[in-house]
Formats: structure tokens, sequence, C-alpha cells
């Protein structure tokens, strides 16, 4: 019962964000991947809509049944900024010693994830899992490719039969699409239709929310 965390904003998602984390559930030894909202992003200042919609958008989109694509709010319940190694803490404590649980990030966040609260003992909870994204690659010297050189593991079937410890680097499609075209296409008045499933574009209409 292998888990993958995909974090984010999602502020709001859409189908870029969608489609990687199907990928990424198809790609990766596990059983379910949970997208999981931030509550207060520690790297973002911008305002962004309230958890409570941004969650409600994430169900809405993922749709009711899909079996493998679930919310995960554990970091909608914390009032304190959500550091990626609190999260991983308490879902090892959640989950047991022997479980498998993958971080999923984008190489932006892999290249800079030094700068993160207690980086250095994300792998004693977690497997990292890095999709590639274009305008970003892994740091090619210093303490950060070290780390990545030390942990980093190609092999699919060792990282699904360990709870945590190593890097794994996938290749997957990345759609033209950001929260910040969606965000700026709604100000201008532009239509976002075909960006996110059509159930959020109606939610976010309704709610108008972005305007
Ligand atoms: P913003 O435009 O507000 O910065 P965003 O579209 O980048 O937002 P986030 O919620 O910040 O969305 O991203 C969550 C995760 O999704 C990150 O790991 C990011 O790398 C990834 N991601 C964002 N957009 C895409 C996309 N089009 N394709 C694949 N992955 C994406």
């Amino acid at each position: 019962m292998a888990i993958a965390l995909f974090g984010g904003t999602f502020n709001p998602v859409h189908n870029g964000h969608l489609r990687i984390a199907t990928e990424l559930a198809e790609l990766l030894p596990v059983s379910e991947l949970r997208m999981m909202p931030c509550g207060i992003p520690p790297h973002r200042h911008k305002k962004v809509v309230p958890a409570l919609q941004r969650m409600e958008m994430l169900q809405i989109g993922i749709g009711h049944d899909n079996p493998t694509l679930t919310v995960e709010d554990i970091e909608l319940q914390r009032t304190t900024p959500s550091y990626s190694i609190d999260t991983v803490t308490l879902m090892r404590e959640n989950l047991g010693p022997s479980v498998p649980l993958f971080l999923c990030l984008g190489m932006d966040a892999l290249a800079s994830i030094n700068s993160w609260n207690r980086w250095e003992q994300l792998l004693n909870f977690c497997h990292i899992a890095v999709s590639s994204r274009p305008g970003f690659s892994a740091p090619k010297k210093g303490p950060l490719f070290e780390w990545i050189n030390q942990h980093s593991c190609a092999d699919l079937s060792k990282l699904g039969s360990s709870p945590a410890g190593h890097i794994y680097f996938c290749d997957l499609t990345m759609l033209a699409v950001s929260s910040t075209i969606i965000r700026d296409n709604i100000k201008r008045g532009d239509s976002i239709r075909y960006m996110a499933p059509d159930s959020v574009v109606d939610y976010i209409q309704q709610h108008r929310l972005y305007e």
C-alpha cells in the first residue's frame, strides 16, 4: 500500500497537475497518489484563495470515480507554515515504518531543496520522485549535487521494497499550463476553458475567484 504525495498550492488545480499526477501514479510503485494542498505556503507571499476552496477544486477536478488520485489534507490541519519535513514525519508516524512513501517534486523544487527546513532529513522518512521541468536541471556540483548523487536510484523495484531513502528521476509530460496563466487569463477576461477540468472552470466562475 505504498503512497505518493504530490504537494502544491493548487491555486487553482489545472490539467498540468492532473496529467502529471496520473503519470506519476502509473509509473511509481504505489497504490495511491495523494494530491496535497499546502495551508500556508512557506515560500510564497502571494495572496492565495482559502485552503478550503483550493481543496474543493482539487476534489471536483479529480472526480469521484478516480481509483488512484485522492486528496490529502494533512497540511491544512496545521496553522503553521507547511514544511515538508513536518508533513513526511507525520505521514511516517501514520503509515508505520515499512510502507514506501514518495514525495513528488518538480525539478524546480529539487534545485532549491537545500533552502528547505531540515532538508537533509527528508530521505529518512520518504523517497523523493523528481519530475523534469523545462528550464530547470539538477545541480552539477556542490553539496546538493553530492547529496543527490549519493541517494539517486533508477531501480523502481528497489524503491518499492524500501520505505525511504532514495531519489528517483522521472521524465514526464509537462503541459504548457500553470496556475499563474489561469489567474492572469481570468483577470484579463480571457477564457480558461480546457486548461482545467470543466468542473473546476465552473467552480471558479460560480465563486468569482481570481477576478
Ligand atoms: P503557480 O503558477 O501559481 O506558480 P503552478 O501551476 O506552478 O502554480 P503549483 O501548485 O505551484 O502550480 O505546483 C504544484 C506542483 O505541480 C509542482 O511540483 C509543480 O512543479 C507541478 N506543476 C505545475 N504545473 C505543472 C505542469 N503544467 N505540468 C506538470 N507539473 C506541473
